[in-house]
């Protein structure tokens, strides 16, 4: 019989392990399990759990295949019977304008048969909010923020309601600023407008956490949500505090030994992560950085894989990125020469990444693993087949500690481009090795 009291399904895997750490955080013992793992298998990792988000990886994909993808997740999500679902997107909102997010919606409403749900894809904690429909990232509307320049989702519109219409045919309102500062008695009366109005998704304004806190008293009994991970740091206490769920106990996360060093793969071209890499350097960290273009068409040097395993070897950190003198200019130029789009192109990198990391694994295994970025994750999680992940302490905001659950346990950390403070990798390398226990000490404590 499972206790998965809240089942969700993330559009990439960074954003899956963004949302559990934010249940885990609150008490919930949380997993992230991807949507390749077997049936079977996942109901047996997911026995023990609260919280279970599967990630689908469907952020770039085809419309149809989101779709797809979205709805068999939410009908496996129903199978553990949770009380609570929820699709998950980015604070960022990264979408185009034919998808993903109205897509997934739209296959989560179908899916169960639900008529209203909310968008809040506001995380105040991390200064992306919402102001009358109108999205920002800090000071920054989200379209003049460095989210317009992303290589897959260039985001130019931040009237939300306006960009999520183009995704669905399903009608988009607005709870806007007034109504939600009123509290939730105000929240839930304007839902209900939009409803009876014909409004299948509210979008939800939110500027900081009081409004998010109310945002959550409003809707903590909808069947389901959508929005970024901010709702999983308000919805487990007020949960618990209505007595809807309870909490049990959470083991330690540990890491069992073996391993040398840690390897570090980043394909993220965001402005928080080029910050890291540059911290990484100024630290004298080994770096290996890419032609991003030599990767696109499915290269890398050999040489890359035989230095970056014996620096693992020596126990030290070795990070691997692509190179910016390949800018994403250069890149979409060289994909439309050879009839590929940006996605594509995207993809063939990432892919061509997680190839080299599972080379380089081979012939060393590292003790962690650091991944950064959201469609860079997905690539190495599947082509790693490391199918699901037991969620531990955040290191930063949105970026927990996890430990692989298939065989052998990885200790792992996957970032979303734009999260992590500029030490990040310093830090998440500590926290790596922090969860390391040698036979001795784990098999005391497991005794
Ligand atoms: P983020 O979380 O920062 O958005 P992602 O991994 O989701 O990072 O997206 C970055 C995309 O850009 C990936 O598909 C990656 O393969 C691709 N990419 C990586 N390096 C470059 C580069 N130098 N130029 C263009 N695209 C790149």
């Amino acid at each position: 019989m499972s206790s998965t009291f809240v089942g969700a399904v993330a559009d990439d895997d960074t954003g899956a392990a963004d949302l559990a750490g934010m249940l885990a955080e609150r008490g919930m013992r949380a997993a992230v399990i991807l949507d390749n793992a077997p049936p079977q298998q996942l109901r047996t990792w997911a026995a023990e759990c609260d919280a279970v988000v599967i990630g689908t990886a469907t952020r770039s994909m085809a419309r149809n295949e989101a779709y797809t993808r979205t709805r068999t997740a939410i009908q496996t999500l129903r199978s553990l019977s949770p009380q609570r679902l929820a699709v998950k997107y980015c604070s960022t909102f990264d979408s185009t304008p034919e998808g993903n997010i109205g897509v997934s919606i739209d296959a989560a409403l179908d899916a169960t048969g639900e008529r209203f749900t909310v968008a809040l894809p506001a995380l105040p904690a991390l200064r992306r909010t919402t102001y009358m429909g109108y999205h920002f990232v800090g000071d920054q509307l989200l379209s003049d923020s460095s989210m317009r320049h992303h290589p897959l989702n260039p985001m130019s519109n931040s009237n939300l309601v306006a960009h999520l219409s183009t995704q669905t045919s399903r009608r988009v309102g607005l709870v806007s600023y007034p109504e939600i500062k009123a509290g939730p008695d105000a929240i839930r009366s304007a839902c209900q407008r939009l409803q009876s109005a014909g409004c299948a998704i509210a979008l939800l304004d939110c500027v900081d956490d009081q409004q998010l806190h109310s945002i959550g008293e409003a809707i903590c009994n909808l069947p389901l949500i959508s929005g970024s991970s901010a709702w999983g740091m308000v919805l487990p206490d007020i949960w618990r505090q209505n007595g809807s769920w309870t909490p049990s106990t959470r083991g330690e996360l540990v890491a069992p030994p073996g391993g040398r060093g840690v390897l570090l793969i980043s394909g993220s071209c965001s402005q928080a992560t080029q910050s890291q890499i540059a911290w990484a350097a100024q630290n004298g960290w080994p770096i290996f950085s890419l032609d991003a273009i030599a990767l696109a068409r499915s290269s890398f040097p050999a040489e890359t894989v035989r230095r970056a395993a014996e620096i693992l070897m020596r126990g030290e950190p070795c990070l691997i990125t692509t190179t910016r003198e390949s800018g994403a200019d250069e890149v979409q130029d060289w994909a439309m020469q050879h009839r590929f789009s940006a996605v594509e192109a995207g993809e063939r990198i990432s892919e061509t990444l997680a190839r080299l990391a599972a080379d380089i694994m081979h012939r060393c295994t590292p003790a962690g693993l650091i991944i950064a970025g959201g469609e860079t994750a997905s690539a190495v999680m599947r082509t790693l087949k490391l199918g699901g992940l037991l969620i531990g302490p955040a290191i930063d905001p949105g970026v927990p500690l996890c430990l692989s659950l298939a065989e052998p346990a990885l200790a792992l950390a996957l970032k979303s481009g734009n999260f992590g403070a500029e030490d990040f990798f310093g830090r998440a390398v500590q926290a790596i090795h922090g969860i390391r226990r040698d036979s001795a000490t784990l098999q005391k404590e497991l005794a």
